[in-house]
């Protein structure tokens, strides 16, 4: 069985609006992949739909986690599998601490869960979490900073197989940005981790060392390259792979497909009356 996460063919849609119109990738355990691209090019719907956020409808292709078929599962038993998704925005969770998720998730693996409490402590060390906040609700009243070690700390003990970081970068500082990408990188080298880092820029690149740079835009994958590809984009931005044609409006109909109440990946910033 290759360790790998395969993407093939796949095609996702919102409501009656297709996002993706076929992505292919291949990321084989230990490998870093970034996934580069301007807003609204369906980044987050690809993390969306490896993770199996409700709303999503696949029409065709595979995603297969070694030799497991992805798509048919629930988000907790792909989760089982061995797959990680770091939210671009990080969803407060009043009423559960920390301790109480990581050890349901432990139970639900079948993991020993005697271990579960020197783990965290131990990776809040390595993160630079102050462990004041392990004990609050998940997320609540954390700064952007500290919601994405949050993250990253949950990636430590968890130890999935994939991760797929969602713009991980996104609201950390320079300190915090060093911290979370080289605990990811660690993870790949310690562990084999693979992972898909999506991100807008190159600064989260330099600690967490991506093997292949993918650009996506409009939903497909334009190029692919190294490093290097990296350094290029941050240089000349990605007009170049756009076209003419601008990125449609999104779609009010379609984003109201999805019931936010009853959603655990909605964006909290986003107005449900707006
Ligand atoms: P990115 O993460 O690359 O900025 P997204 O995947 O968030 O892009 O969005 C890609 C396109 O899909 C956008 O036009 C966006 O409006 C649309 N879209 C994403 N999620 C939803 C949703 N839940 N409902 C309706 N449209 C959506
Ligand atoms: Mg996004």
């Amino acid at each position: 069985m290759a360790d790998e996460l395969r993407i093939e063919g796949l095609v996702a849609r919102v409501g009656d609006r297709e996002i993706l119109h076929g992505i292919d990738l291949v990321v084989p355990a230990g490998e870093v992949h970034a996934v580069m691209g301007p807003n609204g090019s369906g980044k987050s719907t690809l993390s969306h739909v490896l993770a199996g956020r409700p709303g999503y409808t696949v029409t065709s292709g595979r995603v297969l986690l070694g030799d497991v078929d992805l798509l048919p599962l629930e988000p907790w038993q792909r989760a089982q599998v061995g797959l990680f998704l770091a939210l671009q925005y990080p969803v407060e969770v009043p009423g559960v601490s920390l301790g109480d998720m990581l050890g349901a998730a432990f139970d639900a693996g079948g993991r020993d869960r005697s271990e579960l409490a020197s783990r965290i402590a131990g990776e809040a060390e390595r993160i630079g979490l102050a462990t004041a906040l392990l004990d609050r609700p998940v997320n609540v009243d954390l700064s952007g900073g500290e919601k994405k070690r949050n993250e990253t700390l949950q990636l430590g003990v968890l130890a999935p197989r994939f991760a797929v970081l969602d713009e991980l970068d996104s609201g950390l500082d320079v300190d915090a940005l060093r911290a979370c990408a080289r605990r990811v990188e660690a993870a790949t080298t310690e562990d084999g981790l693979g992972v898909l880092a999506i991100t807008h820029y190159r600064r989260l690149l330099t600690e967490l060392k991506p093997d292949v740079v993918h650009v996506l835009a409009r939903g497909r994958i334009v190029a692919s390259g190294g490093p290097e590809l990296a350094d290029e984009l941050e240089a000349t931005g990605y007009a170049s792979y756009l076209g003419d044609a601008a990125e449609p409006e999104p779609d009010p109909a379609a984003e109201a497909a999805i019931a936010p109440a009853l959603d655990p990946f909605a964006d909290p910033f986003a107005d449900p009356l707006a």
